[in-house]
């Protein structure tokens, strides 16, 4: 079956995924693998950006970062994983964008402000992390990925890759890459324990490792409606995080949570118990295959050792285009 284009994706690996990850990103790019031409990234130079004052765990979280999404129902077979870093020419490219981008287009990028503010303590007010979305710009156009499967909050780089794209096209006179388009799932952004986004670095997240125990604890420490005090109190579903939890991950559970809820038939806890056991249950697979992944060390490595070699050959021929037209010697193979 002819491809319908090419997808590039990556991830940071700062951590253990989560079900942000899984409905807001892995789930489309499991089921593009069979209708795109699917490249997926570690990209560790981004993490470097806000973990660079004590990056030791940064190997541990590539490897663990592979084997969820190997969990996940990415295959090697069908799609090219590799680590970013093991590609130099992202960061050459990064640098011929980096020539043409105004600075205040970078300024610009909300993510920049609100992450500098979310995470002080990691000091990101650096000239690596303004530049953050111009690397992601480099990753997607060296493999001229015309779709981006993405959560919400990606949704302004990709506006500022195309705008690099077309001042690249204008300033030198040329048509190299596609203009990406970004792919939501049907839920593009999913909250975490606390309402702000489900993140990594916010410590709100519910991983897809996690153990039984410490997913339940973490269930029944959610907020439901503040405004219901007693169970004979009518529910507010509409604005209760546990709610919208049902909404993503048990739909057919939806119509009956709610009207228990507002008929005061069904007490917080118990839909926070109902709540831990369907994500449990979710987890449980994934949990067992990761499991069974790192158990067999060799697989991973193998499958990032080819990755890198399909990617390098990629890569070069970008390069020597954008080389080719920026009148710098060409390279040879
Ligand atoms: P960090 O806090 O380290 O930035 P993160 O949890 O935001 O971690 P990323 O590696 O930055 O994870 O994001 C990887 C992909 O997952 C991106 O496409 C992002 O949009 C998506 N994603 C991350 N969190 C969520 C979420 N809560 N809901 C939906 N999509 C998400
Ligand atoms: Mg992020």
């Amino acid at each position: 079956m002819a491809k319908k284009g090419r997808i590039f994706s990556g991830m940071r690996p700062t951590g253990p995924l989560h079900l942000g990850h899984l409905v807001g990103a892995l789930e489309n790019w499991v089921k593009f693998q069979d209708e795109y031409d699917c490249i997926y990234c570690v990209v560790d130079w981004h993490a470097l950006m806000s973990e660079y004052k004590d990056p030791t765990e940064l190997k541990t979280n590539i490897r663990s970062m592979v084997a969820d999404w190997l969990a996940c129902g990415l295959s090697p077979d069908k799609s090219l994983i590799f680590v970013q870093s093991d590609v130099p020419e992202h960061l050459e490219l990064c640098m011929a964008f980096s020539i043409v981008t105004p600075i205040p287009w970078v300024e610009r990028v909300p993510t920049f402000k609100e992450q500098v503010e979310a995470l002080q303590e990691k000091e990101v007010y650096t000239y690596a992390f303004l530049g953050y979305p111009v690397l992601q710009a480099a990753d997607i156009c060296l493999y001229k990925a015309d779709t981006v499967p993405v959560g919400d909050d990606q949704l302004p780089h990709l506006e500022l890759t195309r705008e690099i794209v077309r001042r690249f096209h204008n300033l030198y006179g040329v048509q190299v890459f596609p203009e990406p388009e970004a792919r939501l799932t049907r839920t593009p952004r999913l909250l975490g324990l606390d309402r702000r986004k489900m993140s990594k670095s916010y410590g709100n997240f519910i991983a897809l490792s996690e153990e039984a125990v410490s997913l339940n604890k973490k269930v029944l420490g959610m907020v439901t409606d503040e405004t219901r005090i007693r169970k004979s109190d009518p529910g507010h579903p509409d604005t209760c995080n546990v709610c919208s939890y049902y909404r993503v991950f048990a739909q057919d559970r939806v119509e009956t949570v709610e009207k228990e809820c507002t008929g005061a038939l069904r007490g917080c806890v118990d839909c926070k118990r109902e709540l831990a056991e369907i994500l449990e249950n979710t987890v449980k697979p994934i949990r067992a295959r990761r499991e069974e992944i790192l158990g067999n060390s060799d697989t991973i490595d193998a499958i990032l050792a080819d990755g890198k070699a399909r990617a390098a050959s990629i890569a070069r021929d970008t390069m020597n285009e954008v080389r080719d037209t920026l009148h710098l010697p060409l390279r040879k193979a």
